[in-house]
């Protein structure tokens, strides 16, 4: 606050250079102003910051932008004639702009001519995301309608994030021509320039404004040449073709009315399409088909095995179909299958007496298989026999009791399961002899 009453503020010189020299006139550690800071009172290097752990310093003048309007603040070196400081993102409070980082050399004092270097690569990427959302604003304009304006956003290196008015999910196709506009906007590389000008011609020129917002009466106004003017304070590309591709990876609801695109531009979109080749060509080598062939060949992958594994199942129970026709034994008519199913599963017991069925009608089915001394009985009979009284719930209930089990079920089809595997044998001798007595009947 004496900072404050001693001075008017950080002068801004990053809209036009990334370095500058200006001289330190704050230094704030542990929330106390300091005469100077030195090497000894730094955090090492390797720690992970903490907000309180960084030390603050400001400057007359300065090309680092402080984190505002949804883009954050810049990084770098600020260089003294004794040390060196990293700023690890910047802040603005009250027309300061807040260096907050680390002494990695010697000392920094108050006073000093300093010069400051934002990290330009860094920076170059801000840019490039920043203006992205002016584009992608002006395509959502264009797209949806006037009712599609910003809410807020996110600008980091080659990421951002823009938030905007409308009430249902933009859709994918929709979303494609957003997108496809932006990237017309970057192709034509349409020149990018800032001025600072009264609010009413900036409104005469078409600046976009937002209903019920308060500007101030001198506005920063951004134009895109022939694509959008708004009034912005953040730092834009010189020119749209700077930016590279705009990709929209991801659109979300952010509350009512409010929707939300998440797009990458410049190296980050490229770094995105690298991988998504490298998943591509890998997987297409795995498969030993050409990148374009792979969608087809996924397709009759998952046909095949979905085949594969319905035979797998049939044949479990095609194995012992025509075995236990040739053991079957025949009273009045109806043919008598009664036999140990090793190793069926339910589900291939029951698929088998349907075979069975189609195959050999009229006749009457039972079969038991044990799997880890639990026991499974099913039960079957053809409508013929159905139509003698004879009813496979009925069946299965002797059985089922010998294996210290339950069951029953439909006339035609019925299941039980039981504990006891050693009586299978007899609760199969039991089921034979009990369908021969009834069909006898
Ligand atoms: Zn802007």
């Amino acid at each position: 606050d004496a900072l404050k009453k001693a001075m008017h503020g950080s002068e801004f010189v990053g809209y036009e250079s990334a370095t500058t020299t200006g001289t330190i006139v704050g230094i704030i550690a542990q929330d106390r102003l300091c005469e100077s800071i030195t090497e000894a009172d730094a955090v090492p290097p390797t720690i992970e910051h903490k907000p309180d752990q960084l030390v603050t310093v400001i400057l007359d003048k300065t090309s680092f932008y402080g984190e505002s309007g949804g883009q954050v603040g810049d990084t770098g070196w600020i260089e003294g004639p004794n040390g060196k400081f990293e700023v690890i993102n910047t802040q603005r409070e009250g027309g300061f702009f807040l260096h907050r980082g680390v002494l990695r050399e010697g000392s920094v004092e108050l006073g000093q001519e300093i010069h400051a270097h934002v990290d330009e690569g860094r920076r170059k990427a801000i840019r490039r995301a920043h203006t992205a959302t002016h584009l992608v604003h002006a395509a959502l304009q264009h797209f949806l309608g006037s009712h599609a304006v910003q809410q807020g956003s996110k600008v980091d290196a080659d990421i951002l994030r823009f938030d905007f008015s409308h009430a249902a999910p933009v859709g994918h196709e929709l979303l494609r021509d957003i997108e496809a506009m932006a990237n017309e906007s970057t192709l034509v590389a349409a020149p990018v320039s800032a001025n600072l000008l009264p609010l009413e011609e900036a409104r005469h020129a078409g600046a976009m404004m937002l209903f019920g917002e308060k500007y101030p009466d001198v506005v920063r106004m951004v134009s895109i040449d022939g694509i959008s003017r708004e009034l912005c304070g953040g730092t834009h590309v010189d020119n749209t073709g700077e930016i590279g591709l705009v990709k929209i990876i991801h659109e979300e609801s952010v509350s009512a009315g409010t929707r939300r695109v998440v797009a990458i531009t410049g190296h980050r979109a490229l770094e995105r399409f690298r991988q998504a080749e490298a998943t591509l060509i890998e997987s297409a080598n795995t498969l030993k088909v050409p990148v374009p062939d792979l969608p087809t060949r996924l397709n009759s992958l998952t046909k095949e095995l979905k085949t594969l594994k319905r035979q797998a199942e049939t044949n479990q129970a095609d194995i012992s179909i025509d075995e236990l026709l040739n053991s079957a034994e025949e009273v009045a008519g109806v043919r008598i299958v009664v036999a140990d199913a090793k190793g069926c599963n339910a589900a291939a017991m029951r698929q088998c007496i349907d075979q069975l069925r189609r195959k050999a009608s009229p006749i009457a089915v039972l079969l038991g298989s044990t799997d880890n001394g639990k026991v499974t009985l099913v039960a079957g009979i053809s409508r013929e026999v159905e139509s003698k009284g004879v009813s496979a719930g009925t069946w299965i209930r002797e059985p089922a009791s010998l294996v210290g089990g339950r069951g029953g079920g439909r006339p035609d089809l019925a299941q039980a399961g039981g504990k006891l595997a050693a009586k299978l044998p007899e609760a199969l001798a039991h089921a034979k002899q009990e369908i021969r007595s009834s069909l006898e009947d």
